[in-house]
């Protein structure tokens, strides 16, 4: 049998306008924007027009801890999208933009896989609706006007050797992650050391997410502490003017952008990824406005639920005031087996000991999902190499800490291979059951947080920094940032800082090495053991097999 790549089954897809995908949840075609005649943005007036409405239910999809062989939450929050409409309800999806980086480095782009994808495909995985672009050039215009400033006579008397904001662009370069700028003479500046981040771990892709409205968004960029004085206070965006035109580069990229699965149901699909070392969720902007306009509303948040799920839970839903009603926890036979400690190359045979040995992964992620309040179930990715064995002990592993599983076909299937999981979902989700609280109090003090993250969620004995980095903690605090909450910046591997310890480690140390304010943001990084926010290319990237063949479709692109 020939499997059809993803890029193959979604050239196939019968779009419909856009226009027509609006109206499956009444959204006028006055309220579109159009990007072609397959992708629109929703009018900030329309948004505004629907807020008062009573919100539909939330569910989340995150998953087990990553592993090499890929666990399929994109694919898995599609596919349950189209699973709701096909019983009969009214839902859409939420999904979040892909980035560049991936998408020609090695792990691909971000619109679902097999039969649950988004679509257009490529438009979606290059530059959809230039948001990205957007996000880039206000970030570097605060940079460019930082530089200026200095370079005109630095009237705030900002500290060359203590300027935080960085550079970005979307893009995996690992050459830019430390550089020399203003070289070359006079003309050019006061060289000064300085560095790029991708694009979507920057602030500005994070305050785009959480902001509530254009007036929120332009309070946040206001807000940004680009560096220090010499006696070390805080310089910020606003200081330098620059939050205006920050905002005006910014209007357009704050509306959701809509588009269709392949089965033509409603998806927004809006902000960033990479929650690793962002906080990696959908805008709020979008998740809010879908729950006016649906009754079902399924979105995803990044990696394991240890990262995605807490920073969705502690920050998005904490500041937005969202209230989840279920959490669906995805997993494959093949990474409960590679957390068993089966190497990657040695997947391909039936080994139920090591799945149900890699299931003590899963059962934290489940028994971390109570800790926030929220009824979890288990949505098995169904590969085609599991065997029946396999498949009955991740059920039991679930069903052993007091939750269902369901195996879903959806990437062979489509939404009528996830309809079971569909119908509990939604069940669940109507039940009541869910008491969603954040994992720890606003007034908590900024160490307790990350300690509270720590123990709780990676089940670590504590947190360990350096005299400075406890500093930093201590002066955040005094400083009047302490109601913040923390965005860790971790491996998303293992729950502990080391990417090899997989399974589900006890009594680990985490590493505290930086803690960064984003003040616009209005949350605290803290960067947990080795990790960087620019990432680098693989030895052999997927840009090198990326290509337009004679008909001027794109190969290779996955
Ligand atoms: P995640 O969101 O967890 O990173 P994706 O949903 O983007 O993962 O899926 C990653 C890749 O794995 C995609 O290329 C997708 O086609 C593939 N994939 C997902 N589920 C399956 C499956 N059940 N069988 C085979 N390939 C799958
Ligand atoms: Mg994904």
């Amino acid at each position: 049998m020939t499997v059809k790549s993803d890029i193959e089954i979604a050239r196939e897809a019968k779009m419909k306008p856009i226009s027509q995908v609006g109206e499956k949840i009444a959204v006028p075609g006055d309220a579109l924007l159009n990007y072609g005649p397959y992708k629109a943005k929703i009018s900030a007036e329309f948004i505004n027009s629907v807020k008062d409405r009573p919100d539909g239910k939330l569910i989340l999809v995150t998953a087990i801890s990553p592993t090499p062989a890929g666990e399929g939450k994109t694919t898995t929050t599609v596919g349950l999208g189209d699973g709701l409409n096909r019983i009969g309800k009214k839902a859409m999806s939420c999904l979040r933009e892909p980035s560049l980086g991936p998408c020609f480095g090695v792990k691909g782009g971000a619109a679902g896989g097999g039969y649950a994808q988004v679509v257009p495909m490529e438009d979606i995985n290059l530059h959809f609706t230039g948001d990205f672009h957007a996000i880039t050039s206000a970030n570097n215009l605060l940079a460019a006007m930082i530089d200026n400033h200095i370079y005109w006579g630095n009237k705030l008397g900002l500290d060359e050797r203590r300027i935080t904001w960085r550079r970005v662009i979307d893009m995996n370069d690992r050459a830019l992650r430390s550089i020399v700028n203003s070289l070359g003479g006079v003309s050019n500046g006061f060289p000064r050391q300085d560095g790029f981040d991708i694009t979507v771990a920057s602030e500005v892709m994070a305050i785009l997410c959480l902001a509530s409205d254009l007036k929120d968004l332009q309070r946040r960029l206001g807000n940004i502490v680009v560096g220090y004085t010499r006696d070390k206070k805080a310089v910020l965006a606003r200081d330098l003017k620059a939050d205006g035109a920050m905002t005006v580069l910014l209007k357009d990229a704050l509306m959701p952008n809509l588009v269709q699965t392949l089965e033509n149901n409603p998806v927004f699909i809006h902000g960033g990824p990479f929650a690793n070392i962002a906080h990696g969720c959908n805008s709020v902007l979008a998740t809010k406005t879908a729950l006016k306009l649906a009754d079902y509303v399924v979105t995803e948040a990044g990696f394991g639920a240890d990262l995605g799920a807490e920073k969705f839970l502690d920050i998005k839903c904490r500041m937005a005031g969202l209230k989840p009603d279920a959490a669906v926890i995805v997993t494959t036979v093949r990474a409960m087996k590679m957390h068993g400690g089966v190497a990657k190359n040695d997947l391909k045979g039936e080994n139920v000991a090591a799945v149900a040995k890699g299931c003590e992964n899963l059962k934290r992620h489940i028994e971390n999902m109570r800790k926030f309040g929220l009824p979890p179930v288990v949505a098995i990715n169904q590969f085609i190499t599991d065997t029946d064995a396999e498949i009955d002990a991740v059920r039991e592993a679930a069903e052993s800490v007091g939750a269902k599983a369901f195996l879903c076909s959806h990437w062979a299937n489509g939404g009528a291979g996830i309809e079971d999981l569909a119908r509990y979902v939604a069940e669940l989700a109507d039940s009541g059951q869910a008491d969603f609280k954040p994992l720890y109090p606003d007034d908590m003090p900024l160490w307790d947080k990350m300690n509270t993250i720590a123990t709780e969620i990676y089940r670590a004995s504590g947190i360990t920094a350096s005299a400075s980095v406890k500093a930093q903690f201590k002066d955040l605090q005094d400083a009047g940032y302490g109601h913040l909450p923390i965005c860790v910046a971790k491996t998303q591997y293992s729950f502990s800082t080391d990417p090899n310890l997989r399974g589900a480690p006890t009594g680990h140390e985490v590493p505290v090495r930086e803690v960064i304010l984003a003040a616009g943001a209005e949350f605290i990084v803290a960067v947990a053991g080795d990790i960087m926010r620019m990432p680098g290319l693989p030895s052999v990237p997927s840009a090198e097999a990326i290509r337009l063949n004679d008909q001027g479709h794109i190969e290779n692109l996955s």
